[in-house]
């Protein structure tokens, strides 16, 4: 059985903690982002090792799949990040997740090369988000679903992916 392409709009993470891995979005000062991209990121290393590639069903992610997949959200916002601080209101050019995941072949990535790589894309998101300051925060830009941000609410939604993906594979829900 195929992965079901996850459609559903995340954004209700804004408004409420997630049920199901207990990260709240709105539980900590923005300035905090860059230092729990890294934490976060620093999380994930562990999980590539061992058996990263066996599915715990035939519909979910393996271990491997999920990790490519949050170096590649790491990598994506960090250029949608990129076009709020250097356009005004931006449209984010639109990306298909599980088309890429079956495209780029994530089942057959080398663990220790995807482990590398995302440490090196929370790296760099999380110095770009270092760098924001004042006003910038309340800069904009939209998905192509109509989904509105400011960089600051793009931080908060961004933050809690690596996080809900981590309690995927792991099972372990966020401690707030
Ligand atoms: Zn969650």
């Amino acid at each position: 059985m195929a992965i079901t392409p996850d459609t559903k709009d995340w954004t209700w993470v804004l408004e409420r903690p997630c049920p199901e891995c207990g990260f709240d979005t709105q539980g900590f000062p923005v300035e905090a982002v860059p230092g729990m991209i890294m934490a976060t990121a620093a999380a994930w290393q562990p999980v590539l090792e061992g058996d990263t590639r066996i599915r715990p069903e035939p519909s979910k992610w393996s271990p491997l799949e999920y990790a490519c997949h949050v170096r590649d959200v790491f990598r994506l916002y960090d250029q949608r990040l990129e076009l709020m601080l250097s356009q005004d209101d931006p449209l984010f050019p639109n990306w298909d997740q599980d088309e890429t995941a079956v495209t780029d072949r994530y089942g057959e990535q080398d663990p220790a090369e995807v482990a590398a790589e995302l440490r090196q894309a929370a790296f760099a998101i999380a110095g770009r988000f270092e760098g924001v300051t004042g006003d910038q925060w309340q800069r904009t830009g939209a998905r192509s679903d109509g989904a509105r941000f400011t960089v600051e609410t793009f931080a908060r939604y961004f933050v809690h992916d690596p996080v809900h993906h981590l309690y995927d594979v792991t099972g372990q829900r966020a401690v707030s």
